[in-house]
């Protein structure tokens, strides 16, 4: 695929494509005339790549996840997966706290043990 379909295909620009080549995150194969040319196997990268950008990942840590050989890999997946876990973390509290302020009668937060709870803690 050329990468004009593929940036069509996953809405991203074109220019960011160069730029993950240059980086070395996701590097296509080239045609004998020197044009970047996708396989199946880079557009799943691709889409790995933007899923994990969605989530915070910065492009270093994404050409681990998608590098296995890289030296130092497994120390920074272990980071930013403690970085998720304490993120799922917080986005469980969030939760629970704002199923409760749906329902919460009290007229101040500051009188409800609940919601006091969460500036506490
Ligand atoms: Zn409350």
């Amino acid at each position: 695929m050329r990468i004009g379909e593929v940036a069509t295909t996953l809405g991203v620009p074109v220019h960011a494509l160069h730029h993950w080549d240059a980086l070395g995150v996701v590097v296509p194969d080239r045609t004998g005339a020197g044009h970047r040319t996708y396989t199946d196997e880079h557009l799943v990268r691709l889409r790995i790549l933007l899923s994990c950008r969605e989530v915070g990942m910065s492009l270093a840590e994404i050409r681990l996840v998608l590098h296995r050989d890289e030296a130092g890999r497994a120390a920074v997946l272990r980071q930013r997966l403690d970085h998720v876990r304490e993120q799922r973390r917080r986005l469980d509290r969030a939760q629970a706290f704002l199923e409760h302020v749906v329902g919460c009668r009290h007229d101040l937060v500051s009188r409800c043990p609940d919601c006091a709870a969460y500036a506490s803690a």
